[in-house]
């Protein structure tokens, strides 16, 4: 055998040695973490049986016990702390917090771009595995904080990069390019016009296009509508409703806008200190208290916790 096909094939060995062992090491901590809350006999375990007995759609994506901390001069920051979630399938997650309390690092740790120290990301059923990710990528759309357009690209190819990258033909990707851009309220006229060239509404649409493009099982919105004022706010709070009624997928959006979250989210988590402090159902949140205090609510959940 030729030595470089020798070496490769070493390489490649090595390399599917260690992703084995990851996921074997996160399977561990899913069984060491996992055990305990199935045999607990409270109403937390409940949701978990009857998904299980009645088979209903499974979640696409789980964090459990997810633990991440950054070294800095200053010290050591926990920005994840024990997290333990289960996005429910095909609904929309609102994770809401104070700036630096976690949610773009959960949010990152969600599609591997933060690798956790302890825990472990369940996504599409299986644990996360690190050796893989541009594959697991492609299932996730993740539009990130401050919409981050490639500044050279015009919209249009912005939005169908990955999909030419993926080596899709010509005529699906105008068929996509086509109805994203019809849901999203996009002037086909705008998509030939690079990022600085558009409004702030406009790109952050660029933005949720872009995500949206492969058909990902799992979105992944980091404060998508943060630079909006207030008018256009409204207009993109429908256009994401009517985008979502006709793609329902599971969706994570992180922001710090309490109403933004009761406004589009089925579901809501609370963050503080990278602890998840509230995670309940929207139904749940109003069954608890009238509308207009669920606001109230929600930031006296975040106040009460106080400084770590
Ligand atoms: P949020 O999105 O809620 O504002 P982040 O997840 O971005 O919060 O950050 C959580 C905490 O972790 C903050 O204290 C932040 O300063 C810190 N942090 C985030 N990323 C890094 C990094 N790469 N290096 C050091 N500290 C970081
Ligand atoms: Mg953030």
């Amino acid at each position: 055998m030729p030595r470089c096909a020798r070496a490769t094939r070493t390489l490649h060995a090595t390399t599917t040695r260690r992703s084995k062992q990851r996921q074997a090491a996160a399977a561990t901590t899913i069984a060491s973490t996992a055990a305990p809350l199935h045999r607990r006999n409270d109403a937390a375990a409940l949701p978990f049986l009857l998904r299980t007995c009645l088979n209903v759609r499974m979640s696409e994506l789980r964090l459990v016990a997810a633990h991440k901390t950054y070294v800095t001069a200053n010290g050591t920051i926990t920005a994840l702390d024990n997290v333990s979630v289960d996005f429910p399938a095909g609904l929309v997650t609102a994770v809401i917090g104070p700036s630096g309390c976690g949610k773009s690092t959960l949010l990152k740790a969600c599609n591997g771009l933060v690798a956790l120290e302890r825990g472990a990301v369940i996504a599409f059923g299986a644990p996360m595995d690190y050796d893989a990710l541009p594959a697991l990528r492609r299932r996730m759309g993740y539009a990130v904080q401050g919409n981050g357009l490639f500044p050279h690209l015009s919209a249009s190819d912005n939005i169908t990069l990955m999909a030419r990258l993926s080596g899709w033909s010509p005529q699906r990707i105008e068929q996509q390019l086509g109805l994203l851009t019809s849901l999203c309220q996009l002037p086909q006229a705008l998509l030939a016009q690079f990022p600085h060239q558009l409004s702030g509404g406009q790109q952050q649409r660029v933005g949720l296009c872009r995500a949206l493009m492969l058909k990902p099982g799992v979105l992944l919105l980091d404060e998508p509508f943060a630079a909006i004022d207030p008018i256009t706010r409204v207009e993109i709070y429908r256009d994401f409703k009517a985008l979502h009624s006709a793609n329902p997928v599971t969706t994570v959006l992180v922001t710090h806008d309490m109403r933004e979250a009761l406004r589009l989210a089925d579901h809501i988590l609370v963050m503080h200190n990278g602890r998840l402090v509230y995670n309940r159902s929207k139904a749940q949140l109003l069954q608890s208290v009238h509308d207009d205090d669920a606001e109230a609510l929600l930031l006296s959940l975040i106040e009460r916790r106080g400084p770590a």
